[in-house]
Order: C-alpha cells, then sequence, then structure tokens
C-alpha cells in the first residue's frame, strides 16, 4: 500500500501545474488587450462613422439624447470591430451599410431623425 503523502504530493503537484497554466493564460489575456488599447490610436471611429452615414446628434440635445449617446461612445470605444471599421472608412463607402457596427442601429436612427429620446 502506497503512503498517503505520496497521493497528496502528487495531487497538489497537479494542482500547482493547474494553477499555473490558468495564471498564465489570464497575463495572456491580459497582455493582448493590454497591446490592444495601446495600440489603437484612441480615435473615436463613431463621429466618423456618423458623418460618413451623414448623422447628427439632434440640436438640442436633451439629457436622454446625451446619455444615449454616451452609452453609443463607450460602445465604441470598446468595439472589438475596429479593424473591419478602419477598412471600411478607408474604403470610403457612405453609401453601403455598416451593419458590422455595434451602434448601426443608433446611427441609422440619428440619420433617419426618427430617435425620440424624451
Ligand atoms: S464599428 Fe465599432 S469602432 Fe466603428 S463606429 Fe461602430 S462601434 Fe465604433
Amino acid at each position: 500500500m502506497r503512503p498517503r503523502w505520496r497521493y497528496r504530493g502528487c495531487m497538489n503537484a497537479l494542482l500547482i501545474a493547474l494553477i499555473t497554466v490558468l495564471v498564465s493564460l489570464a497575463a495572456l489575456a491580459v497582455f493582448v488587450s493590454g497591446r490592444r488599447v495601446v495600440r489603437d490610436t484612441g480615435r473615436l471611429r463613431l463621429t466618423e462613422v456618423m458623418q460618413y452615414r451623414g448623422a447628427s446628434l439632434p440640436d438640442p440635445l436633451d439629457e436622454a439624447g446625451a446619455r444615449y449617446h454616451a452609452h453609443a461612445v463607450r460602445i465604441c470605444i470598446a468595439c472589438p470591430n475596429k479593424p473591419l471599421c478602419d477598412e471600411w472608412l478607408r474604403a470610403g463607402r457612405p453609401a453601403n451599410s455598416c451593419a458590422f457596427c455595434p451602434n448601426a442601429h443608433y446611427i441609422e436612427h440619428l440619420r433617419l431623425g426618427g430617435l425620440a429620446f424624451t
């Protein structure tokens, strides 16, 4: 019969290996997302896409409208489709839909002037 301490030692080694793998994966995820943030120019593409699509904010902008827009800005800042968005903007295709954009409906409502904030 094997001594219990050997079994425990083996389980501890497995646990340490598992924790090491998890910590390494977490560090890799932080590194990759950090690189993406650092490499980003900080440009707010939402404004550019709105201009391309002929959409503008209502004037005057009430509090509810400002809240909607702030939400759209936050979505834009965290958007994973920035490379696709840059490609779309570079190609200069204002007539084409930007369906890949998480703010596409918002922009379209603004373009059509149909967004009632109150
Ligand atoms: S595709 Fe993304 S980056 Fe481009 S305008 Fe829309 S939310 Fe912003």
